[in-house]
């Protein structure tokens, strides 16, 4: 399933001008300020992946990987954090996790 929002449509002069001033960086105008990608292998991050950074290393992180880098980086491949991920989905008691 995917949550992927349109970069085709066109924001409204309120999402423009909230945008450039939430960041003053043009580059980014119209482009979701929650689209990710890893750091290591630059693949998109899907919002389960960003969660489980902010879980698994700390809420303040500002450089992200995608399961199998995170899998490496910590050792225990991607299955660990793949459970890690449904455990928290199913408990539904992870903000982080909704
Ligand atoms: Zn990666």
């Amino acid at each position: 399933m995917s949550t992927e929002p349109s970069f085709f449509a066109r924001p409204s002069a309120i999402d423009t001008a909230r945008a450039a001033s939430a960041n003053g960086d043009r580059k980014s105008s119209g482009k979701a300020p929650d689209s990710l990608h890893c750091i290591l292998c630059q693949k998109k991050l899907t919002a389960d992946e960003k969660a489980i950074n902010l879980k698994l290393i700390s809420r303040t992180v500002t450089t992200f990987y995608c399961m199998d880098c995170l899998g490496k980086k910590l050792g225990c491949g991607r299955e660990p954090i793949e459970e890690r991920i449904r455990y928290y989905r199913e408990s539904g008691e992870c903000t982080l996790f909704r």
